[in-house]
């Protein structure tokens, strides 16, 4: 079995991860990386991003990821495209197990495993999850040109997601269950003054029906969140955009996680429960959930992790 060794081991290759990266590597400790599945994290499954500081024009999320990566390796950070599928905090060196059968054993850890989608949990939407049912639309608006689409959500990713889709779907329909949105002011201007899109406020969706040979969704059943009163609309495609849950199932029961499963940090500091392994990005922050507070906690994770290997 192959072993790696570092005194810094970096998991997930997100904006926290590439800033703990640049600044372990800057500071000569020759970090490694294990990348996951989502190389770059979730800025790869969107296009404009345009609150990143340092850019006065429009850039693209891929693209911000991928200068991320490059700018890691140029200062010395290993990468190795390999996922974490165990991890043992209980001695030191900390060991972790790649999917690969890799052991990794490092002095110090820093997680940034992220966030993924969260979905509605009803039967249909498994069924049909791929055939009509999404939660990217920078991956799939493609394949409902000209077609009705709904989206559900009500915070910053449901509103870009609905005003991305109208370039393509002849109209949007957002489902919120609230009756007003918890995305950020600006995009609410954009998403109110679209006249492809269309709002169902204060209902959520209960199935999802269509049909079976082939695949496809016709059918949404809604039910209002108030009154309980049933409504059916007609729609081609739906993006679940309702937020995410952090990537910690293979930290449970090691470290100290909160109700929601999100690594808990000592105040002012990325330290986790656990002396020498650090949480950095939406891992452990559910409040802010940026990529440039993911980046400022991968560089506040890196700047612990390099004091507590200098007391070592
Ligand atoms: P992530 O980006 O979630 O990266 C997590 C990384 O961990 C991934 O590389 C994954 O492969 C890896 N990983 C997970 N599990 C394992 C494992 N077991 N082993 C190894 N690696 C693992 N923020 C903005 O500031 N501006 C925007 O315009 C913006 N747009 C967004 C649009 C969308 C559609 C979404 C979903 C989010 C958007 N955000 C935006 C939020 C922003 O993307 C996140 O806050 C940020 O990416 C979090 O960075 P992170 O490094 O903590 O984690
Ligand atoms: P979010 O802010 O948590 O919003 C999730 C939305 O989905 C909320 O409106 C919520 O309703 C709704 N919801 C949650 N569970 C639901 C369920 N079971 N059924 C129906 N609706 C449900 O998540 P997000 O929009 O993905 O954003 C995550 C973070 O990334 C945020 O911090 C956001 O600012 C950031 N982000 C930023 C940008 C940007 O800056 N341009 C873009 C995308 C994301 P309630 O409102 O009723 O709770």
């Amino acid at each position: 079995m192959k072993e790696i060794k570092s005194k810094i081991l970096i998991i997930g290759s997100g904006p926290a991860g590439y800033s703990a990266a640049i600044y372990a590597a800057r500071a000569n400790l020759n970090p490694i990386m294990v990348q996951g599945i989502q190389p770059g994290g979730q800025l790869t499954i969107t296009t404009d991003v345009e609150n990143y500081p340092g850019f006065s024009e429009i850039i693209q999320g891929p693209w911000l990821m991928e200068e991320m990566k490059s700018q890691a390796e140029k200062v010395g950070c290993k990468i190795i495209n390999d996922s974490i599928v165990n991890v043992d905090f209980s001695s030191k060196p900390f060991k972790v197990l790649g999917d690969s059968k890799t052991i990794y054993t490092s002095d110090s850890l820093i997680l940034a495993t992220g966030a993924s989608a969260k979905w509605l949990g009803i039967k249909s939407e498994r069924k049909y999850m791929g055939f009509g049912v999404s939660a990217c639309a920078t991956c799939d608006a493609f394949f409902y040109k000209k077609k009705h689409v709904a989206v559900v959500g009500g915070g910053n990713t449901a509103v870009e997601e609905a005003l991305f889709l109208t370039r393509f779907a002849s109209k949007v329909t957002l489902i919120h269950r609230r009756n007003e949105l918890r995305a950020d002011k600006i995009l609410q201007d954009r998403l109110f003054s679209n006249k492809k899109i269309d709002i169902i406020w204060e209902h959520k969706v209960i199935e999802i029906c269509g049909e079976d040979n082939p695949l496809l969704v016709n059918k949404l059943i809604l039910s209002n969140t108030k009154t309980e009163q049933i409504k059916n609309i007609e729609i081609d495609g739906i993006f679940i955009a309702i937020g995410h849950i952090p990537n910690t199932s293979i930290f449970k029961g090691k470290l100290d996680l909160d109700d929601e499963g999100y690594i808990l940090t000592k105040r002012g500091t990325c330290l986790t429960s656990i002396n020498g392994v650090f949480a950095a990005g939406d891992v452990h922050d559910k409040i802010y959930r940026q990529a440039i507070t993911a980046a400022g906690f991968g560089c506040m994770a890196s700047l612990d992790a390099e004091k507590y290997l200098a007391e070592m």
